[in-house]
């Protein structure tokens, strides 16, 4: 099998992070090929199997680039959060899904390292790879991590989709929400708590503002109109 790293209109950090991990991967890349990687690659080619696709199509000119990978893959993932939601360009930005049939969506600002290993091994061995339908604050309780949210710190954990190991609370951080919500997440309802945990609707906004979350418009309506 072969692969395919391809940058739309972004910051290309997912490419790189993909760079940087060639080491910790080079067993599962042992079962594909690169095709496709401008960042590496002088001559890069199509038709590849698994097209991994960051960034959004800014222009006329990418989003024929995009239709064009979608043609000639036969697996097509968005690789992180901007390709999959609209991440850090949201709200102007459409992400990936807009405009093509997409497979699969690598969430995160980049991308979490276990999950596209998770991912190619799924493919390796032929085994379903799906969205995790949970919170953050679900992986903080499996690591036994304390609650940020009621230290008294503004935490995006309850309404994003896990996927990272809850990577920066584990880390002392509060969840920024790089990774977008999970389907059934309450925005509203996190909204509340933040607004009786004593934080400023401004404070809140932003938050929800930094990455593109599904209902984020009403949210931030329902906000200014409280
Ligand atoms: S998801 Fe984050 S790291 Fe990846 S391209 Fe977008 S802004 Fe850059
Ligand atoms: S620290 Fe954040 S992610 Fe972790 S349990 Fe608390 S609210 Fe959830
Ligand atoms: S904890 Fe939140 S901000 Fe940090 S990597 Fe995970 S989803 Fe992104």
């Amino acid at each position: 099998m072969n692969i395919g790293i391809f940058s739309l209109s972004c910051c290309e950090g997912c490419s790189v992070e993909f760079l940087n991990m060639e080491e910790e991967i080079l067993d599962i890349l042992n079962h594909f090929g690169i095709e496709n990687f401008r960042l590496v690659k002088e001559v890069n080619k199509l038709p590849v199997d698994v097209a991994f696709v960051e960034g959004v199509p800014a222009n006329e000119n990418e989003v024929a680039k995009l239709l064009e990978i979608r043609r000639n893959s036969e697996i097509l993932v968005a690789l992180g959060s901007c390709s999959a939601t609209g991440g850090v360009l949201a709200p102007g930005a459409k992400p990936v899904g807009h405009y093509v049939d997409v497979d699969h969506c690598l969430y995160g600002c980049p991308f979490s390292r276990d999950e596209l290993k998770e991912f190619l091994t799924s493919i390796i061995i032929d085994k379903a790879f799906g969205k995790k339908e949970y919170s953050v604050c679900m992986e903080c309780s499996l690591l036994e991590n304390g609650c940020l949210l009621e230290e008294g710190y503004l935490c995006m954990g309850p309404i994003t989709v896990a996927g990272c190991n809850a990577l920066c609370p584990s880390n002392g951080k509060p969840c920024l929400g790089c990774r977008g919500s999970y389907e059934d997440a309450n925005l509203k309802s996190h909204a509340k708590i933040l607004l009786d945990k004593g934080f400023s609707k401004d404070e809140i906004i932003d938050a929800f503002s930094l990455f593109s979350h599904r209902d984020l418009r009403e949210v931030i309506e329902w906000l200014k109109r409280r």
